[in-house]
């Protein structure tokens, strides 16, 4: 390792940032020191040894923050859009699981990793549910350190038996979760970090979750599981039988929570728990209804995810506008059955976009490294070059990223201080000959399925 500090001068960008609530854009230079941002001033001059980079008067935005999403299976894209939970339950986990090689989990987990890094995504909590070897296991760690992303790896179970491991599930979690832990998470501030991705009250008994939280509790790990899925909340009542056991805390996140009760929100909310909603997913599989609004009436912490990229949208933004629109639809609705024209969104184009930033950040943990432009931050950006001048839209940032934003407009993004992308592309990889290397993989390893 270099003894060597890394300085880098930003010239010339507006950076975008939330001022009582509102995105607004400040044009300034900004130095960065060993990926750390040091300075923020409206003119910094250049020393000896320092990467220097003018922005051109480009936009700035913080990189985006998924906090759900399974890398391992991007490179089935498209195979599940008519999906719904029980197709994904039988087909994805059943089927293609089991024959998922090492070398098919390494290339699955880089093209997803590498789709987040070109869509802005800079930081992504994988859901790593196929650790059906050690080998299957250190293949999608490598991934995700050799991609660049700052990432939480959610180690999950085998993905060997969808009918043993989910499904009211009596094994537990695999102890080799220690061994990981211990072989390739050791320096806290690498980036990549591990959590525990249990089944928890929906998909396991109760002895299971039990033993899985306090297993990840032992390990001092970020522990998250699907809740609040459908008719499972409903059947399950997870929230109340963690609150029975006194399990609840601030290490555990739910995704989805779309049928959680006011009650368990409320539950959730004293503990200290967050949650990850994937919109576009939990609508079209039959998981639920989004429900940011009552989660943000609890003030619990809440970020967005894509979560199924077979089935979906990987773009942040997407995810954002559907979530959006449909909680206006529903307060919309509520307006009109009471027999008047709705006047109001609650909702607004700058929370959301403080969601996919600084709100995912708090969900894993991280708001005090990223999730926002500012001194001693990390330097995890997306530099967006948009056809209109943005200092004109009257709609403001939030409303132009939301009507008018293309992957197209983003020309790098950094990680760490990082460059990963470059020109819309990853500067140290071709997602073609990745794709390219899965649909050999497809055709010798995965017998039922072409890529
Ligand atoms: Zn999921």
């Amino acid at each position: 390792m270099s003894l060597m500090k890394e300085f880098m001068l930003l010239k010339n960008v507006n950076i975008a940032r939330q001022i009582n609530g509102v995105w607004q854009l400040e044009k300034k230079d900004i130095h960065i020191e060993d990926g750390v941002i040091v300075a923020i001033e409206d003119q910094l001059f250049c020393c000896e040894n320092t990467q220097f980079i003018d922005g051109g008067g480009a936009l700035l935005l913080p990189g985006f923050v998924d906090v759900h999403r399974h890398l391992w299976e991007t490179g089935f894209k498209g195979i599940g859009m008519d999906w719904t939970l029980p197709h994904y339950l039988q087909i994805m986990l059943g089927e293609i699981a089991p024959q998922m090689t090492p070398e098919a989990v390494y290339y699955g987990t880089l093209l997803g990793a590498l789709e987040c890094l070109e869509m802005g995504i800079t930081t992504v909590w994988d859901w790593s549910h196929i650790m059906n070897t050690p080998e299957h296991t250190e293949a999608a760690i490598k991934a995700l350190k050799d991609s660049g992303i700052r990432a939480l790896f959610g180690y999950g179970t085998p993905g060997t038996s969808v009918w043993e491991w989910f499904y009211e599930s009596q094994k537990f979690h695999p102890e080799a979760a220690k061994i990981v832990r211990k072989n390739y998470f050791n320096g806290s501030d690498d980036l990549v970090q591990m959590a525990l991705a249990i089944r928890g009250p929906e998909y396991s008994t109760m002895q299971v979750t039990r033993h899985d939280i306090a297993m990840g509790r032992d390990l001092e790990l970020p522990i998250t599981m699907h809740m609040g899925c459908g008719t499972f909340g409903e059947k399950y009542q997870g929230i109340q039988q963690l609150a029975q056991e006194n399990l609840l805390g601030s290490d555990l996140n739910f995704a989805h929570g779309n049928y959680f009760s006011q009650q368990d929100l409320a539950c959730i909310a004293a503990t200290g728990g967050s949650i990850a909603i994937t919109p576009e997913v939990e609508m079209q599989m039959g998981i639920g209804f989004p429900k940011l609004s009552k989660i943000l009436d609890h003030s619990i912490p809440v970020g967005i995810g894509a979560d199924v990229v077979t089935s979906c949208s990987g773009s942040m933004i997407d995810q954002l506008r559907l979530v959006m629109q449909t909680e206006r639809a529903f307060q919309h609705a509520i307006a009109i059955a009471e027999g008047h024209q709705p006047n109001a969104n609650k909702l607004g184009t700058d929370q959301l976009l403080e969601l996919a930033t600084l709100g995912g950040a708090k969900v894993m943990g991280l708001e005090s490294k990223i999730g926002s432009i500012a001194i001693g931050k990390k330097a995890d950006f997306i530099l967006l070059t948009p056809d209109q001048n943005i200092q004109n839209v009257s709609g403001g940032l939030a409303g132009y990223l939301f009507s008018a934003f293309q992957p197209k407009d983003i020309k790098m993004v950094w990680v760490d201080g990082k460059l990963q992308i470059n020109a819309g592309s990853s500067i140290s990889f071709s997602t073609s000959d990745i794709r390219r290397k899965l649909r050999e993989i497809s055709s010798n390893q995965l017998a039922c399925f072409s890529l």
